[in-house]
């Protein structure tokens, strides 16, 4: 089936696959619709077929795979959830899916298309001039023009009102002057969504990249998020990581429930010690729980009842239960652990980009302290 890399078959040489019935511990298969699932099965095989053959290759040469773009669009994955323009305009439930599914293979995946989809072009599909959604938006699902979303700098991420990136106008014009940091596919996109401070507030200009005085470089070396270059539109990409990092903690979690069943240490299988099953049974329990609150969260937001605290709420709960349970399933695996034949470390140290990026583990506090207290503590 495959060759070199990570291990994607059990110790008695069945696709992980069948091994997933150990993972939907109750059955949550059974509250999504067929055209749900259909959606989750066709990512899943895209990932298991075309990412996780290369996933080492990538992750030590710090490779975004840019060929992998058109495959993506032709699945419908770049601004997914979005109508019109030729956006595949599927429910929040069916994106989760999907998200779930890519960052099971990787977290660098699922960013590019929560950067592409969920930020660069949600926001023009929000906010852009009908001229502006005519001219990116379906080069942009075609995966022929890619995005970039420009908000944190080098001295203002948690707090992006303190912004200095500043436009203002010169005849029809308008200058901007400032600079970005951590700007997921900056090095690689045609068009920039970049906020800034105006005289009136702070605003989104869309910034063709070729445009005279923009530039941009890599941030190297990164231990994290290797295969990947960096409101409402905040609210999107959350929620795309409620469940995605579901999928890496899944992932993890059957790369340790697998090994565990074939290496033998004092004459029997780890997977038959008292203490490897409690580790097992916490991990799938917090996924089950995880993908159980994802799927309420897409239920609202397809109904239109969703707020930001329950994307907090979300984002929250599942990332740090994920990087806990990648941490945990690397225990498992003993010494193996930390090379790249197995998944869990590098989910993990992916996992780190993911509790800080689209707003901290602390920020996601104080949103939710603020919705049950109504008081607010960010100063
Ligand atoms: C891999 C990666 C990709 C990214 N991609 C993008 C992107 O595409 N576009 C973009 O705009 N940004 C992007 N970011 C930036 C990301 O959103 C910021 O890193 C994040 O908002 C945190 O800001 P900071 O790193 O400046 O940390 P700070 O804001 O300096 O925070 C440092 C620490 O202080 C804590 N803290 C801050 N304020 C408070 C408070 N009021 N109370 C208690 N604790 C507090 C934080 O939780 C954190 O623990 C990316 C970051 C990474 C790592």
């Amino acid at each position: 089936m495959r060759v070199a890399g990570e291990r994607h078959t059990n110790t008695t040489g069945e696709p992980r696959s069948e091994r997933r019935e150990a993972t939907d511990l109750l059955g949550l298969d059974a509250l999504f619709s067929d055209e749900e699932l259909a959606v989750r099965e066709e990512i899943r095989s895209f990932v298991e077929e075309r990412i996780k053959p290369n996933l080492r290759e990538w992750w030590e040469g710090a490779i975004f795979p840019r060929e992998l773009v058109p495959e993506m669009a032709a699945r419908g994955l770049l601004g997914m959830h979005l109508e019109g323009y030729g956006c595949a305009g599927k429910s929040s439930v069916e994106y989760g899916l999907a998200c779930m599914e890519l960052e099971a293979g990787d977290s660098g995946l699922r960013t590019f298309v929560s950067v592409q989809g969920s930020l660069a072009m949600s926001a023009i599909h929000k906010f852009g001039s009908e001229e502006q959604k005519q001219e990116w938006l379906s080069r942009m699902a075609k995966g022929e023009a890619i995005g970039c979303f420009g908000l944190t700098e080098p001295e203002a991420g948690s707090d992006p009102s303190s912004m200095q990136t500043f436009a203002h106008r010169d005849g029809s014009d308008w200058v901007l002057n400032g600079q970005k940091r951590w700007i997921g596919m900056g090095t690689i996109a045609n068009v920039a969504v970049v906020w800034a401070q105006t005289d009136d507030g702070i605003r989104g200009f869309l910034v063709p990249t070729e445009t005279p005085g923009f530039s941009a470089k890599d941030i190297t070396p990164k231990l994290s998020m290797r295969i990947s270059v960096p409101f409402s539109c905040l609210s999107e990409a959350r929620y795309g990581i409620i469940w995605g990092s579901m999928g890496a903690a899944r992932d993890s979690y059957e790369a340790a429930l697998e090994y565990a069943g074939g290496r033998e240490q004092f004459g029997k299988p780890v997977a038959g010690f008292q203490l490897t099953q409690q580790k097992l049974v916490n991990m799938v329990l917090e996924i089950e729980k995880g993908t159980l609150l994802a799927l309420h969260v897409g239920r609202m937001k397809d109904e239109g009842t969703v707020r930001p605290e329950h994307i907090s709420a979300g984002k929250l709960n599942n990332v740090r239960e994920a990087i806990e349970i990648a941490r945990e399933a690397r225990t498992i695996l003993g010494g193996n652990g930390i090379t790249l034949d197995h998944s869990p470390l590098r989910h993990a140290n992916n996992l780190e980009s993911v509790l800080t990026y689209e707003g901290t583990s602390e920020v996601h506090t104080l949103i939710l302290g603020q919705a049950l207290t109504g008081i607010p503590a960010f100063r």
